[in-house]
C-alpha cells in the first residue's frame, strides 16, 4: 500500500468514528498498518499524539539534547518540533534534559554569547488564587514542592487568603570549576499577583563574590532595577506577573541570566 494511502486510511480509522471504521476493513486495517510500520516516524507521531512516549524519538533526543537545548525556542519549534512534543509528553526524557541540562549554564550546553549564559529554558509559574505556586512547561527541576512538606506541617498553616503556603526552588550551577551555585527561592508575595524571589549564592566559590550584582528587567521593558548581593544574598525582590529576564553579574564579567515568567490564574 501507498504511504500517502494508508495514513488516509489510518487517520479515517482512528478519527472518523464509528461509521468511517466500519469503511475500512480488516484487510486493509491490515496492509495499512504493514505500510506505516515501514515508517518510524510516523509510528512515533501517531503513539505521541495517543499520549504515548515513542522510545524511537527517546533515542533521537538523547543524540540531540545538548544541540537542542542551545537552540532558540523559534528554532526549535522550525528544526525539531518533534522533540519539542516529545517532552512534554516523555517524562524520561525531561528527567534528563532537567538534570544534564537545565540545572547548569556551563558552556557549550546552554547558550554562551560572550560572557552571558542563559539558562536553557525560562522558569515558568503560574500563581494561583490560593496563593500556591505551579510550575509549567519544560524548566528547570525546582526543588521543593509542596508534597515534600509533612502532611502534618501542611495542616498547621492556616489557609488564610494571600497566606505562603508553597514555596519553589532550584539550585543552579555558575560555574562548576569554582563551586558557584544559585540558590533561587519563590514564594508568592503579599501583595496580590506578586512573587517574592530571593537568591542565595552557594558553595565555596560564593566567598569570591562579594560584589556580585543583580538585575532584573521586564521583557517590555517597563520595570527594571539592580543592587548588589550582599553577604551573597539579595533582599528578595517583589515582581508582578509577567515576563522576566533576571541576570547575575560577578566581578569578572560573567553574567548568567534566568528567564522568569510568571503568569496567575483568574
Ligand atoms: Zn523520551
Amino acid at each position: 500500500m501507498e504511504p500517502s494511502k494508508a495514513k488516509e486510511l489510518a487517520s479515517l480509522f482512528l478519527t472518523g468514528g464509528g461509521a468511517s471504521r466500519k469503511k475500512v476493513t480488516k484487510e486493509q486495517l491490515a496492509e495499512t498498518c504493514a505500510s506505516l510500520n515501514e515508517d518510524p516516524d510516523y509510528v512515533a507521531y501517531l503513539e505521541e499524539e495517543f499520549g504515548v512516549p515513542a522510545p524511537y524519538l527517546c533515542a533521537t533526543f538523547a543524540d540531540r539534547a545538548a544541540e537542542y537545548s542551545t537552540m532558540s525556542e523559534a528554532t526549535r519549534r522550525r528544526e525539531l518540533p518533534e522533540l519539542a512534543a516529545h517532552l512534554e509528553v516523555c517524562t524520561d526524557c525531561l528527567d534528563i534534559y532537567r538534570d544534564v541540562y537545565l540545572s547548569a549554564f556551563a558552556a557549550g550546553i546552554q547558550r554562551v554569547q560572550g560572557e552571558l549564559k542563559v539558562l536553557g529554558e525560562p522558569i515558568r509559574l503560574v500563581l494561583n488564587w490560593a496563593g500556591n505556586i505551579t510550575e509549567f512547561g519544560v524548566g528547570p527541576a525546582a526543588l521543593l514542592r509542596l508534597a515534600d512538606t509533612s502532611l502534618g506541617a501542611m495542616e498547621a498553616l492556616p489557609m488564610a487568603a494571600g497566606e505562603t503556603t508553597a514555596e519553589k526552588a532550584w539550585d543552579l550551577l555558575l560555574d562548576e570549576a569554582r563551586d558557584l551555585s544559585l540558590h533561587l527561592d519563590i514564594v508568592p508575595g503579599k501583595r496580590a499577583r506578586t512573587v517574592e524571589v530571593r537568591f542565595n549564592l552557594t558553595g565555596s566559590g560564593a566567598a569570591a563574590e562579594s560584589k556580585m550584582e543583580l538585575t532584573y528587567q521586564k521583557e517590555d521593558g517597563t520595570d527594571k532595577g539592580n543592587g548588589p548581593l550582599l553577604r551573597h544574598q539579595t533582599i528578595p525582590l517583589i515582581l508582578d506577573c509577567a515576563s522576566w529576564l533576571l541576570r547575575l553579574t560577578s566581578t569578572s564579567g560573567t553574567t548568567w541570566e534566568i528567564p522568569l515568567v510568571l503568569n496567575h490564574e483568574n
